[in-house]
């Protein structure tokens, strides 16, 4: 039951010709056989890299020392990685060495869950020799061989095994989750970068309540002490509900949105602190911030409270908020949001129908007065908005000198 894409069809075959194996294997057979459509399709094979590259006219060196070439066939890449086998592991991180290997069995006994160590071709069939195929049935993610060795060898482990439980509605295996607890404090062995893209991946997943296994590891108390005591008062479990009802088109929004619940009881500060620490991007980083600033705010009860909340936010920022109430069951005020934008009320200094060219030509000096002038003509406007013309906001100018 599963489909090879033809250019993947063509790899295989091609390598097999010259009388090697080859197989799709991992996240794409794991994939298929849910009937996900996989992201990327890997191969692996026993051809060394320079066999590889011999093969195949058009390769680039992906990553040589681990027996990676990606092969192009029409501007799609497909890496190809020869059997291996990784050494010992003294970091934590990565092995001393890899060193390649002719059995296939070895190869995939390296690989971290059972659901990710199954290999695939036409010729052979589904090998399947940690029976990844029950626990992809039973809905289990599990370690290949000993949990507590796999997860010493390689820390990152322990939150890709939450992230894909996240992404596919799996339960961990009981000794697998115990070995997570046993080892939690090696993930201070494993950059924030990795870590956070597995807690981004999580957050974007089905089901971002899993994050609550982060913690429940002990994995948050190591990464994120401040997060682990939000747990601990139970102050989080609402924020940890609302998680999966925030939709949005876009990822990276849905995934603002996501932090700015689950970082909600920590305050923006706290909050755009740890995402510093975890080096995420400065528009991530603001957003998130300015968000749990304004989710401080009464939910409006009247158009005058929304132009407001406008003016505060700014338009780009408002589908966000709005978002993020609807997801914490609050009144979005979606509807009234839209009057304003209906009506093209004014919410921001730029939308006054005077500037401070005009205000200097009706007579106010140049400096910090033009600027307070302006603000002061833009809160006249939000609670009046009729008063945005030239005239009205010039005579109030002239009125207020008198
Ligand atoms: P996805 O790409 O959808 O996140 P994936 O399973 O394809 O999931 P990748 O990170 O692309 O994950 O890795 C491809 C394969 O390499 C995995 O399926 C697994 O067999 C193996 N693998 C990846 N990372 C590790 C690791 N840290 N330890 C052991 N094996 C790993
Ligand atoms: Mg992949």
């Amino acid at each position: 039951h599963i489909t090879l894409p033809t250019k993947v069809k063509q790899i295989i075959s091609k390598l097999e010709k010259a009388d090697f194996e080859a197989y799709a294997v991992g996240g794409c057979v794991r994939d298929s056989i849910l009937g996900r459509s996989p992201e990327d399709w890997d191969i692996t094979t026993s051809a060394k890299p320079e066999e590889v590259k011999r093969l195949f006219s058009a390769t680039i060196d992906t990553g040589l020392q681990h027996g990676t070439v990606t092969v192009v066939i029409e501007k799609e890449g497909f890496e190809v990685t020869t059997f291996r086998l990784d050494g010992d592991y003294t970091d934590g991180r990565h092995p001393d060495r890899v060193a390649f290997t002719s059995s296939l069995t070895e190869d995939l006994r390296r690989r971290d869950f059972t659901i990710n160590a199954m290999a695939y071709s036409e010729k052979r069939g589904l090998i399947d020799e940690f029976d990844g195929e029950r626990d992809l049935e039973d809905g289990i993610i599990r370690a290949v061989g000993d949990a507590c060795e796999r997860f010493s060898e390689d820390a990152l482990r322990m939150l890709r095994a939450i992230r894909f439980a996240g992404q596919l509605n799996f339960k961990i295996a009981d000794e697998t989750f115990d070995a997570i607890k046993e080892f939690s404090p090696n993930i201070a062995k494993v950059s924030v970068e990795r870590i956070a893209k597995e807690l981004e991946k999580l957050l974007l997943s089905g089901n971002p309540e899993y994050i609550a296994l982060v913690y429940e590891t002990g994995i948050f108390s190591v990464i994120a002490p401040e997060v682990a005591m939000l747990f601990e008062n139970g102050e989080i479990s609402a924020s940890i509900k609302a998680l999966s009802k925030a939709s949005f088109p876009e990822k990276k929004e849905l995934y603002q949105i996501r932090l700015a619940i689950f970082l909600e009881g920590l305050g923006a500060d706290k909050a755009a602190n740890l995402l510093k620490r975890l080096k995420l991007d400065n528009d991530t980083i603001n957003t998130v911030k300015k968000l749990l600033g304004l989710s401080l705010r009464e939910v409006e009860n009247n158009e005058t409270d929304m132009r407001r909340t406008v003016k505060e936010a700014g338009h780009k920022m408002m589908p966000l908020l709005l978002e993020m109430r609807r997801a914490k069951g609050l009144k979005d005020n979606k509807d009234l949001y839209q009057t304003v934008i209906d009506n093209g009320y004014c919410t921001s200094i730029s939308e006054l129908n005077i500037n401070g060219k005009d205000l200097m030509d009706a007579g106010i000096p140049k400096g910090a007065l033009i600027g307070s002038t302006l603000e002061r003509l833009l809160e006249l406007v939000i609670e009046k908005p009729e008063l945005n013309t030239r005239e009205s906001l010039l005579l109030e100018v002239r009125r207020n000198e008198e």
